[in-house]
């Protein structure tokens, strides 16, 4: 028989955005709540683009534009499409502050001192090795040194979620179903990165890269503006890194010599290096989100929507609702699978689950289609333009069949038909 000395009444293991969501909310309603983090402090071993998202944010931290290690507030999305030497841009600008750039090692540093703030025992440098069931229900977590017990443990343990496999509730992920990301952060001048990217002091731009080294994968590449640094990066599915042999910073150095992105960086001194798994299953690979006395929360559970570069905001709101979830169950000393499953129906009618289900269909469309979509297409809007901007003597009428006709010459009949079949079948996915 096992003995309980370090029982506590909650443990969450991993204090990312979704673990520090699930335990600040359980400390605010005076639950007992253990966070371990393997790193040396919270954030140090995280990596992502990026932008944190202001609503869900205030969900958990009404305060932090005031409060928060920020970077630059976006007021700006480009979405840059690139061929081999050209590239086309559609720029989105508004004047608000729905996303902030953040440097992840600082802001989730912070989060987890709120959260210690709030009465949670944070535990760093610990990383927890397996959990402990008793009569098939999760009753607590071994580290390299001790166990600690609890009435409910909650994965917030990102990506890789090796307990959640564990303990079957997620089976390995495919290579299709996760991408790797790498990414550097540039130093660069205020100023030249102000003038640049068209921002002031406190205002950030985010460009979503298309195409370029990613051309025919899927793959998306993204920068990031930060006070004095920025950011690049990529990411591409695993099964397409293994199948065409490409190692991804070698991708990342194409992309850092594009003719439309190598001004943008000019001079920038390399900071920081790093690498990352993103989940790219979508809703039809989110596992299964609870067992008797354990739920899974955030990457743990895949809860990411790609198009949209969205997974702290998923992440913090999952996290909270497993904390909903947990306090009803701990009032009622019911710890089972049924009734930690209401943390299941809470994520279906928030904007977490719902977003997902949206774009249930994307990835499938894209990786049957990717040759199309994914290359084909975006060369042509590129040469679409090239030939709108072109004034080379030839009518304009002339150019515009010309193009036309190009697109019944490279492809057939039948694979026009399936494009639009895929074009219909996504957009009836979406939109009902
Ligand atoms: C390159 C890249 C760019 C991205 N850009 C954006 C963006 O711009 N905006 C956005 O919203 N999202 C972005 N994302 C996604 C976002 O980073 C994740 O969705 C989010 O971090 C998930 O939060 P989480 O708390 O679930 O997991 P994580 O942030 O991964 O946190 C998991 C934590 O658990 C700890 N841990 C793991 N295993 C153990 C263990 N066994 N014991 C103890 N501790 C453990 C880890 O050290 C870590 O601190 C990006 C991701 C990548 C990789």
């Amino acid at each position: 028989m096992l003995k309980k000395e370090n029982k506590t009444e909650v443990i969450v293991v991993g204090a990312g955005p979704a673990g520090v969501a699930c335990a600040i909310t359980l400390a605010r309603a005076g639950r007992e709540v253990v966070l371990i983090e393997r790193g040396l402090f919270a954030g140090s071993k995280n990596v992502f683009g990026g932008a944190i998202y202001t609503q869900a944010t205030k969900e958990i931290f009404p305060n932090f534009e005031t409060e928060a290690p920020l970077e630059r507030r976006n007021i700006e999305h480009n979405y840059l499409i690139l061929g081999e030497k050209d590239s086309t841009n559609i720029s989105y600008r508004k004047d608000d502050n729905s996303s902030y750039s953040v440097i992840r090692g600082k802001f989730d540093r912070w989060a987890a001192e709120e959260a210690k703030k709030a009465g949670v025992y944070l535990v760093e440098e610990t990383v927890v090795r397996d959990l402990i069931k008793e009569k098939g229900k999760v009753v607590g977590v071994r580290t390299e040194l001790e166990e600690f017990y609890a009435d409910i443990v909650v994965l917030a343990d990102g990506v890789n979620s090796l307990l959640a496999k564990q303990i079957g509730l997620r089976s390995e992920i495919e290579t299709k179903d996760v991408a790797l990301s790498v990414k550097e952060v540039l130093t660069l001048d205020k100023d030249i990165i102000n003038q640049r990217f068209r921002v002031n002091d406190e205002e950030g731009s985010i460009v979503e890269i298309f195409g370029g080294p990613m051309l025919g994968m899927l793959g998306l590449g993204f920068m990031y503006t930060n006070k004095d640094s920025v950011t690049i990066g990529l990411g591409v599915t695993l099964n397409e890194l293994a199948e065409n042999n490409y190692r991804p910073f070698e991708l990342l150095e194409q992309l850092k010599q594009h003719p439309s992105i190598a001004p943008l960086i000019k001079d920038a001194v390399l900071k920081e290096y790093s690498a990352h798994l993103i989940p790219e299953g979508g809703y039809k690979k989110v596992p299964k989100l609870c067992d008797d006395g354990v739920l899974v929360v955030g990457d743990a559970a895949m809860l990411v929507n790609n198009l949209h570069w969205e997974g702290t905001n998923l992440a913090m709101i999952s996290g909270k609702l497993a904390a909903e979830t947990v306090i009803i169950a701990l009032e009622k000393e019911d710890y089972s699978k049924k009734t930690l499953s209401k943390y299941e129906k809470k994520l279906q009618n928030s904007f977490v689950l719902k977003d997902m289900k949206t774009y249930r269909e994307l990835f499938d469309v894209m990786h049957s289609r990717k040759k199309a979509f994914l290359s084909y297409y975006l060369t042509k809007i590129n040469s679409f333009f090239e030939m709108f901007t072109s004034s080379d003597g030839t009518p304009k009428k002339d150019n515009y069949w010309k193009f036309i006709k190009s697109i019944f010459t490279d492809r057939k009949i039948y694979e026009l038909f399936k494009d639009v079949w895929a074009v219909i079948r996504l957009l009836w996915s979406i939109l009902l």
